[in-house]
């Protein structure tokens, strides 16, 4: 595979004259391509420049509003809801920002509805930033289905990935973003691309049979990360940002959905707490550094998103690399 090598100020540049090209103003353009910028940096590909032709795909069908312009609105003491008027959801989640951290720091914890986004991105993004401001938080999304649920053989479930954090002080934050299928749905259509072999048990082909086959599978379905355990946190994702917070499930965002390739209308839920308001008599993050160590104590393990982090330094150094047939695609975008 022929492959190009990108600093990560071009990887922004491209994204920005992309999306601007396809009728994002700057706010929106920015934000995206913000988040498109650190997934690459983190080399998180999936949620990269990879990206770009859904988001544009649904820029031109006129599914999203490239000129969204996100409003926030307080609910009740700690529950905040943000409508992100049919934009992407970078935009969104960076104007929910800092009531959140302002309204969980008053309550000690807080709520984010996220109404009327379109989220096609990694949820630690979100949730590092909350870290950033001394917040534990956690994110929750659904998407349109491709998971069976325990014992079923077609897709109900979204990939719906939920993403835990937790700061620490002087060290990079323990987030651990995960989705509930046993492989995030980017991950498989990579493999498509690339032609690589799935492991055994990541997903069944349109007959429900178990398949290694990228292409069978997204034909067919992924099945839920634990079997049953897995569906039932699935179920749960489905319920806190559908029925909870007014926004479409799943099964219900792609009815609605006019399928051109980019992601449904759906919801988001945050949750941000502060460690110093639960009543622990010493300092939390110190106790919660107490328990890493004792973790990381034990012979062949990490902390989440360590690996991660660790991959800054070799975008930093490296910058990064894309297939050229990306890159062209993303050029023919602009015209
Ligand atoms: P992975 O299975 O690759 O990783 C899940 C988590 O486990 C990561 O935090 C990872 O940290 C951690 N981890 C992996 N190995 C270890 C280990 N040995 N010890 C400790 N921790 C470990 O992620 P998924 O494929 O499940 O999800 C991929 C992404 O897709 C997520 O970012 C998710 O938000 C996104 N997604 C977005 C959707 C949307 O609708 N917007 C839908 C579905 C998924 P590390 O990163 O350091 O390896």
């Amino acid at each position: 595979m022929t492959t190009i090598n990108l600093t990560l100020a071009d990887v922004h540049r491209i994204a920005w004259d992309t999306l601007a090209a396809n009728g994002c103003n700057d706010d929106n353009a920015s934000a995206i391509a913000d988040t498109i910028t650190v997934a690459e940096r983190d080399l998180c590909h999936a949620h990269g420049l990879f990206r770009l032709p859904g988001y544009v795909a649904s820029l031109k069908s006129g599914k999203v509003n490239g000129n969204a312009s996100p409003s926030v609105e307080q609910l009740a003491p700690a529950v905040l809801r943000t409508d992100g008027d049919d934009g992407y959801a970078p935009l969104a989640l960076k104007t929910a920002r800092d009531p959140l951290v302002k309204c969980a720091k008053e309550n000690g914890i807080a709520a984010m509805a996220m109404i009327k986004v379109h989220h096609f991105a990694a949820l630690w993004v979100e949730i590092e930033s909350l870290t950033e401001q001394g917040l534990a938080a956690m994110a929750f999304t659904a998407y349109t289905p491709s998971v069976a649920p325990a014992g079923g053989t077609r897709p109900f479930f979204g990939t719906n990935p939920m993403a835990f954090g937790w700061p620490r002080s002087g060290q990079p934050p323990m987030v651990w973003d995960q989705a509930t299928a046993t492989q995030a749905r980017g991950e498989v259509m990579i493999a498509a691309r690339e032609g690589h072999e799935l492991p055994e048990g990541v997903g069944i082909d349109r007959d429900g049979n178990p398949s290694t086959d990228p292409n069978a599978v997204l034909e067919g379905c992924l099945l839920p990360f634990g079997g049953y355990k897995g569906a039932s946190i699935a179920l749960m994702i489905e319920l806190l940002v559908g029925p909870l917070i007014g926004e479409r499930c799943s099964f219900e965002a792609a009815a609605a959905d006019n399928k051109d390739g980019g992601p449904p209308r759906g919801g988001e839920l945050l949750i941000a707490m502060d460690p110093t308001k639960f009543g622990n008599p010493e300092d939390p993050f110190s106790h919660a550094d107490r328990l890493f160590s004792e973790l990381l104590s034990i012979d062949g393990t990490r902390l989440p998103g360590d690996r991660r982090v660790k991959n800054r330094a070799i975008s930093a150094q490296e910058g990064i690399s894309i297939p050229q047939s990306l890159m062209d695609k993303i050029e023919s975008l602009s015209g």
